[in-house]
């Protein structure tokens, strides 16, 4: 079959190929060898064959693959299927179909959520009441507080982290605070005061 230039129409037309990586999250990273037509009387270039749209969504495709068993794979880490099932209110087996690699575009975005925030099953699992949602979030910051980039040249670091018992002057919810205290390495030194909930389902 020839392939002409759809710019000028010639039949003089060359063909490269290029080698082009996709991934998308969590998944990995998949080569696709596209190829890459230039008219040698014109200079245009491009997809002329229009080969190039189905490699891509195969490596695509295969990588939404992997990242869905590493998705699942990840989230039976910290939580079993008929808990997952049970208080996003999924039917039975739902996720016993996901692992046979039948998961809609949207699962696997709702699960992408709750492998980066597992916190959000509990949330669920209070029926997304606000103030237990609340007290999840205040939970997450302050655990990412301690996790996050603290590894970075220029990131403060956690000089100390202490934890004070008792009753929180801004809301009889809270148990106790937690201060965590920051240096720089310009020597600004901060500090941020998280009031710590109590657990889930103690508040009062
Ligand atoms: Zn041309």
């Amino acid at each position: 079959m020839t392939t002409r230039c759809p710019a000028c129409g010639s039949e003089d037309v060359t063909f490269s190929v290029v080698e082009k990586t996709f991934s998308v999250p969590f998944g990995k990273p998949v080569t696709c060898m596209l190829d890459r037509a230039a008219c040698q009387r014109c200079d245009a270039t491009g997809d002329f064959a229009k080969t190039n749209d189905a490699k891509i969504e195969a490596a695509i495709e295969e990588s939404e693959k992997s990242a869905l068993a590493e998705l699942l794979s990840r989230m039976g880490e910290f939580a079993q299927s008929a808990y997952v099932e049970r208080v996003l209110g999924l039917p039975a087996r739902t996720i016993a179909r996901w692992k046979t690699g039948h998961a809609s575009a949207a699962a696997t975005a709702l699960l992408r959520f709750i492998v980066t925030y597992p916190w959000l099953l509990e949330v669920a699992e209070n029926r997304f009441a606000p103030r237990e949602a609340d007290r999840h979030v205040v939970r997450a910051f302050r655990d990412a507080f301690e996790r996050l980039h603290w590894s970075e040249p220029d990131a403060p670091t956690v000089v100390s982290a202490t934890g004070t018992a008792g009753s929180a002057p801004t809301s009889a919810a809270c148990a106790g605070q937690v201060t965590v205290v920051l240096s720089t390495s310009a020597q600004t030194t901060s500090s941020v005061t998280v009031y710590a909930e109590p657990a889930v389902g103690q508040a009062a």
